[in-house]
């Protein structure tokens, strides 16, 4: 007797809708006259490229590369990715005025030092918060003549689009969005810094599901939510007949991308380019990757290492340190501030100890593949924010070292310390003991070593960047689980296929 078995279900898939600041693909035009393109680096828009490349939908950004209305049709439409068409990028054009009102003025010198304890004064102009509202207004205006249907799921990317999802839904009371904030939320009495954080709060509670990366930054924000007098449960806000959903996603890292890294042949020869162009020839090596922002730490990390060498004689001439800096947000005065004081410091520590030469410090970016080289490279990295969303850098060095080697000394400012109990823990501000637990990397038995990045392994593994994307759309979809079917996960094998790192140079267009 032959069983007889269903056919599998199938469900149909709906298109998705993403809404960033950013980009994915970004169009510039070379000196030749050349039109380049080149996909947006980490983690958060790869696997969000790869979920929108397997749905199918629209993903709705700021088009802001010079060639980028060049490749756009009448309705500011390109399909991208430009060598493998999967979705459609519609571009919103911003001027001058707007990118810095409200990108520079509100979201980087207003919400973002708001939202980080960094000692910063956040600067909230009016005229900024206007063109905030003018320009989360045009998003929303963009979202709504693009929704391929009203139940597609709309996922909103972070603190540049806090009013999107309210906005969006006076126009279509029917939509589901969901917003994701990647950086701290302050506690109630920080946030009354904000003249506008009523409005804020409303906008968010707009959506119907806003996601954070820790437990603290939704217990903050519920806290607010009361505050401002909305009825609010361990996990909900209630607004008029709405009910809206209020958790903590931690994002990860692109997990498997990492190790497919760590397993490629090319990486020893990397790894020698970067000893010779860095001068890496001591015994012991220490690495920081930051964007050149205040909220990082830097100078705190630079004060440790400096006592570290005065106290440490058998250590001052074993040890490089190896310091990534990416410049970020260079035209605001505080990003200026921080960045010139390092200068001086690493000048400073360089004249005064060792060989003249033990801060290697490399203003500039470097591609994934270099930095996992740099990342193997290390017996120890620091991360010491002094206030950080989560720190990918972290959860990038520990999904590197399949090794099972290397120490991750971690300021437990960062998310990541929540999640990350085996690395050494510090408090930045502590300069005495921030350098002991330096010593102690550097003093670590090999099997204490192993064992310790062993167990973060294992964490860093078991939520990559899918599956959190994949838990806000599930999050999303099952509020109203007979509307939607279920999101999907994108497995590793479409990872592979749908990796962005595969990009091929389509004729007329070259990833630059
Ligand atoms: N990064 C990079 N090149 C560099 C330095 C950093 O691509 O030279 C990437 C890094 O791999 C990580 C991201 O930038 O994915 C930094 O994320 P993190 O959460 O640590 O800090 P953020 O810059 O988002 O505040």
């Amino acid at each position: 007797m032959s069983a007889i078995t269903d056919p599998p279900e199938i469900r149909p898939r709906r298109p998705l809708v993403v809404v960033s600041n950013r980009e994915p693909y970004q169009h510039t035009r070379a000196r030749d006259g050349s039109i380049q393109w080149s996909p947006t680096t980490g983690g958060v828009a790869v696997a969000l490229d790869a979920l929108m490349r397997e749905r199918g939908g629209v993903w709705i950004a700021h088009g802001s590369g010079d060639a980028d209305r060049d490749v756009v049709d009448e309705h500011d439409r390109v399909i991208v990715p430009p060598d493998h068409p999967g979705y459609t990028l519609r571009r919103l054009w911003l001027t001058e005025e707007e990118a810095k009102q409200y990108y520079e003025g509100f979201a980087n010198e207003g919400l973002w030092p708001l939202c980080h304890e960094a000692h910063v004064r956040p600067i909230f102009r009016k005229p900024d918060w206007e063109r905030y509202q003018q320009v989360n207004d045009r998003f929303a205006d963009v979202i709504e003549g693009e929704l391929p249907e009203l139940a597609a799921p709309v996922f909103i990317q972070d603190y540049h689009l806090a009013l999107v999802g309210g906005r969006l839904r006076r126009r279509q009371p029917g939509v589901k969005t969901a917003i994701f904030w990647h950086i701290p939320w302050p506690s109630a009495d920080r946030l009354r810094i904000c003249p506008w954080r009523r409005e804020i709060l409303a906008g968010l509670i707009g959506n119907d599901l806003i996601a954070f990366q820790l437990d603290r930054d939704r217990r903050n924000f519920l806290a607010a939510a009361r505050e401002s007098g909305f009825e609010v449960t361990r996990n909900t806000v209630r607004m008029g007949n709405r009910i809206v959903a209020v958790k903590a996603v931690p994002i990860g890292v692109d997990y498997d991308r990492i190790q497919r890294i760590t397993q490629d042949p090319g990486l020893g020869a990397e790894q020698a380019r970067l000893r010779q162009e860095l001068g890496l020839d001591t015994p012991l090596i220490g690495i920081g990757v930051d964007r050149l922002d205040y909220t990082k730490g830097v100078l705190e990390r630079l004060d440790a290492l400096e006592l570290l060498l005065e106290r440490r004689a058998d250590v001052r001439d074993r040890l490089t340190f190896v310091q990534v800096g990416v410049p970020s947000r260079s035209s605001l005065p505080s990003y200026v501030d921080v960045v010139e004081a390092i200068d001086r410091k690493v000048a400073d520590i360089n004249a005064r100890h060792g060989s003249g030469r033990a801060i290697r410090y490399r203003k500039s970016s470097f591609r994934i593949k270099r930095l996992v080289a740099l990342y193997r490279l290390a017996n120890f990295c620091i991360v010491s924010s002094l206030h950080d969303g989560m720190n990918l850098v972290a959860k990038e060095f520990v999904a590197a070292r399949e090794d099972e080697d290397g120490v991750l000394v971690l300021s437990e400012m960062a998310g990541a310390a929540q999640q990350l109990h085996d690395a050494l823990l510090i408090n930045p501000y502590d300069v005495e003991g921030f350098t002991s637990a330096i010593e102690e990397a550097i003093d670590m038995p090999r099997d204490e070593r192993r064992r310790r990045m062993h167990a973060m392994r294992r964490i860093v593994a078991g939520r990559d960047i899918f599956g959190w994307a994949s838990d806000i759309l599930e999050g999303l979809e099952q509020l109203n689980p007979r509307a939607l079917p279920p999101a999907p996960v994108v497995r590793p094998a479409e990872r592979e296929r749908l990796s962005v790192s595969r990009v091929r140079i389509p004729p007329g267009a070259q990833p630059s």
